[in-house]
């Protein structure tokens, strides 16, 4: 069976309590229909998750964290817990996205350390993979999410406790997007890992593609095999586009 599909919004460093008006607005629109075809999950920033987790109450719109410490607490100053993100009212954290691992300089390692983290603490963790441009036009995008997958996703990744995140680097918040040719070839290689080390479980895992998801071409990347949802970063931060998103799964 296939997995039941996932639309997830990272707000990154946005928002403020005026923005979860739009988190209201997509309760609203998550309406008996969008809810039997599709989960939603919002991740805001680590201020907002308690008051969002809060405002979603109901709503069956999961929060999300858009990292946390490998440490559960501790002297590390500005840092959060995987937790302390569960204690707020969290479901998952995002770990090893690509804006983390370019300036936090976060290593597959870390993102391995991050994950085992969040799912100690009952987290789903959202584990996320992607080649840069440089790495895309040297023909080394399959290794690259290959190396990055097999080293940053625990052992015995279950659909519960992991989800990956297919999000090429060069797509981010540029509106380019990967051919829907070149996004199946990814997340089939992505699928075909996972399955062979962590056995048949694995086909359940969520398997996401982010990167400059909109509206206008959500329908033809979310009909891609194996793309089981969406993680949306600028898109997610309006309900309107949020929910025409989701949309796609109607
Ligand atoms: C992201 O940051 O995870 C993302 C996919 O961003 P955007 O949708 O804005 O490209």
């Amino acid at each position: 069976m296939a997995p039941r599909p996932l639309v997830a919004g990272n707000w990154k460093m946005n928002g403020s309590r005026a923005a979860l008006k739009e988190l209201a607005a997509m309760a609203e629109g998550y309406d008996a229909a969008l809810r039997a075809k599709v989960d939603l999950m919002i991740c805001p920033p680590a201020p907002l998750v308690f008051l969002a987790s809060a405002a979603a109450l109901g709503s069956r719109i999961a929060i999300g964290g858009q990292t946390c410490h490998p440490e559960s607490s501790g002297a590390f100053t500005g840092e959060v817990s995987a937790a302390m993100l569960a204690d707020a009212g969290a479901s998952a954290v995002i770990v090893g996205h690509s804006e983390r691992r370019q300036y936090n300089r976060e290593t597959d390692a870390d993102v391995a350390a991050r994950a085992k983290a969040a799912i100690a603490e009952g987290l789903t963790a959202i584990v996320c993979v992607g080649e840069t441009q440089a790495e895309r036009e040297a023909g080394k995008a399959l290794a690259v999410v290959a190396r990055q997958l097999g080293r940053s996703v625990p052992e015995g990744a279950t659909p519960q406790t992991v989800i990956v995140a297919y999000e090429p680097v060069w797509a981010i918040g540029t509106g380019l997007t990967p051919t829907t040719d070149d996004v199946a070839e990814v997340h089939a290689l992505i699928r075909k890992r996972l399955v062979s080390r962590h056995g048949r479980q694995a086909a359940g895992i969520r398997l996401l593609y982010g990167g400059s998801v909109k509206p206008a071409n959500a329908k033809d990347l979310m009909g891609v095999a194996d793309v089981d949802g969406a993680l949306v970063g600028g898109a997610s931060l309006k309900a309107a586009d949020f929910l025409a998103i989701a949309a796609a799964f109607r």
